[in-house]
Order: C-alpha cells, then sequence, then structure tokens
C-alpha cells in the first residue's frame, strides 16, 4: 500500500498510460529502472520528466516502497538523463512534487529537471 497522504495508486493515471504505450511522449532517454521525456507545457527551454517503471504515487511511496537497487537505477537514470541533455555544466535544477500544497498534478512519481537558462528563486514568490 501507498504511504499516507499519497492516496492508491491509479494505473489510469496518465504516465502510467504513457508507460503502456497508449499514449506517445518525446522520449529523451529510457532504461530498465525509468524512462524520460520532455513536459508537454514546459516552464523552462529544457523540461524533462522522469518517471520510474514502478507504480508509484509520489517521492513519499517510491522512497518506501520501492526496492534499493529501484531506487539507485531511478536516481542514475535522472543523473543520465541530465548529461544526455547537455545540462551537467551549464546546471540544471531537479524537482518533484508531492500532493496537494505542492500542485502535484499526476500521480505517479515524476522528476522534473529544469535547465537551458538561469532558473533564479527556489519557490518563486507568491
Ligand atoms: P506535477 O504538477 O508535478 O504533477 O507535474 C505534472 C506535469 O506533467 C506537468 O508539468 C504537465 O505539463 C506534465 N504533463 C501532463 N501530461 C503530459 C503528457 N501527456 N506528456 C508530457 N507531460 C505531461
Amino acid at each position: 500500500m501507498p504511504v499516507s497522504g499519497t492516496g492508491a495508486y491509479d494505473p489510469g493515471n496518465i504516465f502510467a498510460r504513457i508507460l503502456r504505450g497508449e499514449i506517445p511522449c518525446k522520449k529523451v532517454h529510457e532504461d530498465q529502472f525509468a524512462l524520460a521525456f520532455h513536459d508537454i507545457n514546459p516552464q523552462a527551454p529544457v523540461h524533462v520528466l522522469v518517471i520510474p517503471k514502478g507504480a508509484y504515487v509520489s517521492l513519499a511511496d517510491f522512497a518506501t516502497m520501492a526496492p534499493a537497487e529501484d531506487v539507485a537505477g531511478f536516481w542514475g537514470a535522472v543523473a543520465d538523463t541530465a548529461r544526455q541533455l547537455g545540462l551537467v555544466v551549464p546546471g540544471y535544477r531537479v524537482l518533484t512534487n508531492i500532493g496537494a500544497d505542492a500542485g502535484q498534478e499526476v500521480p505517479h512519481f515524476h522528476v522534473h529537471i529544469f535547465g537551458g537558462r538561469p532558473l533564479g528563486r527556489m519557490v518563486p514568490a507568491g
């Protein structure tokens, strides 16, 4: 079961459908642990999402429930994706939203990779 505050995993969520090949994506990277693809509504010149192949609602769920090999493999895939995008030298930001206050829209754990320009404040005012 997912950890408290994350709800049950919905296999109909849009990222689960992308993983099953039911919906297309602009793929950047794929390995046994993760799939990375361009965000459909980019918030920076480079905005890529990285999702684990397993069914996890959020980081809270993933960190608690996923085997250690999958956790390590996932974060390795995040770093590989950023490297593949040419972001290591200019730098980049990794962000994950968890739950309502963070505005998590898709209930399949994902991290955002932002880059391609100076990114400014960590948390926008307001
Ligand atoms: P979050 O608010 O952290 O749950 O972010 C969800 C992200 O998924 C948003 O940035 C959306 O633009 C993005 N998104 C939603 N549907 C798709 C899709 N079909 N392909 C790519 N990105 C998507």
